[in-house]
């Protein structure tokens, strides 16, 4: 099991953790998984109106869904879409015996109650694990469907053997899809778990004290190397749009003291794309009966 690394000097640059190889790896179990279940498996994506990052996104889990064998059927209804036609789709959704999972891409416009569409979708096709039903089983440690961000980043802290019993972890952010569940997947891992926001006091005294740090905020470069200490493992889920690409919530001198460090691009985003293939395998298991749904 690996421990914080201890300060070294001169410093040894951060040791970066290639989620975009691990979720190749992902990728290759689940195809076999699909295969092996023997039925087909098929993921519905709903694109509302023409948000370019959004359409990106829903290209990618498309592009991973074929090449598992997953089949997509996707929807892409205009923005203009009033909110009883979009859950008139997802009850459409529900009963398609062909659809296992289905993924309403976020955010939705600003009409439309986002709230009302994922609590519309059936708990058991919710591969996105967005449904208040399944994240309340996270909340009481039961997970069944769990969001596919902090599930990605759990699998990529398992492959790198980042020890977290008694570890110091520290979330920023407290989204529902991210900093909520990612704090309580590591929670569940007995790490000793602060959730940090835009009312945090002292946000560097805190990420200070953290051997496992998650940021999920969207602003890029805010965690700054005197924020992080050294050998932390530091996990970037921010995807920020700049004039010279996409970067992270995390400056890059930041791995002259990380111990473990996930890279923008490249990093949570394609494991990001994994767990939710492993979801929608799971979902199909819970529809055939091979594991128990206990959410009736
Ligand atoms: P969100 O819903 O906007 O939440 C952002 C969180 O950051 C909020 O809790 C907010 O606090 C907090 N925050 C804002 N400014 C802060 C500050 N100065 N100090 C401390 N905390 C601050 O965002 P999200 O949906 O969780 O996404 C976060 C980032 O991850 C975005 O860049 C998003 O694009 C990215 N993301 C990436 C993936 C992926 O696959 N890689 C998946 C999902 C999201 P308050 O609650 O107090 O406002």
């Amino acid at each position: 099991m690996r421990e914080a690394r201890p300060c070294t000097f001169p410093a040894v640059p951060a040791t970066l953790m290639d989620g975009k190889a691990l979720a190749a790896r992902v990728r290759g179990e689940v195809a076999d998984d699909v295969r092996e279940l023997g039925r087909p498996v098929g993921l519905a994506t709903v694109l509302v109106g023409e948000d370019p990052a959004s359409a990106i996104y829903v290209r990618r889990k498309r592009e991973a869904c074929a090449e598992v064998g997953i089949e997509s059927f996707h929807h892409e209804p205009p923005a203009s879409i009033s909110e009883d036609e979009l859950l008139a789709l997802v009850h459409e959704l529900n009963a398609d015996e062909r659809v296992t999972g289905i993924l309403v891409q976020l955010p939705l416009p600003d009409h439309v109650d986002e709230g009302r569409i994922i609590q519309a979708i059936a708990p058991v096709k919710d591969v996105d694990g967005f449904h208040p039903a399944n994240a309340g089983m996270l909340t009481q440690g039961r997970p069944t469907l769990v969001a596919a961000t902090p599930s990605g980043i759990m699998e990529m802290l398992r492959a790198y053997e980042v020890g977290l019993e008694g570890a110091r972890a520290v979330v920023v952010g407290r989204s529902n899809i991210v900093g909520k569940p990612i704090a309580l997947l590591l929670l569940a891992e007995s790490a000793t778990v602060s959730i940090a926001h835009s009312r945090t006091r002292d946000l560097p005294g805190l990420t200070r004290e953290a051997d496992v740090l998650v940021a999920a905020v969207g602003r890029a470069g805010m965690i700054t190397k005197d924020m992080v200490r050294p050998g932390a493992t530091v996990v970037d889920v921010g995807i920020n749009r700049v004039e010279s690409g996409v970067v992270g919530d995390v400056a890059p001198d930041v791995a002259e003291v990380a111990g473990l460090l996930s890279p923008v691009p490249g990093g949570v985003g394609p494991m990001t794309i994994a767990s939710l293939l492993r979801n929608t395998v799971k979902a199909a298991r819970y529809q055939s009966g091979a594991l128990a749904f206990p959410l009736g």
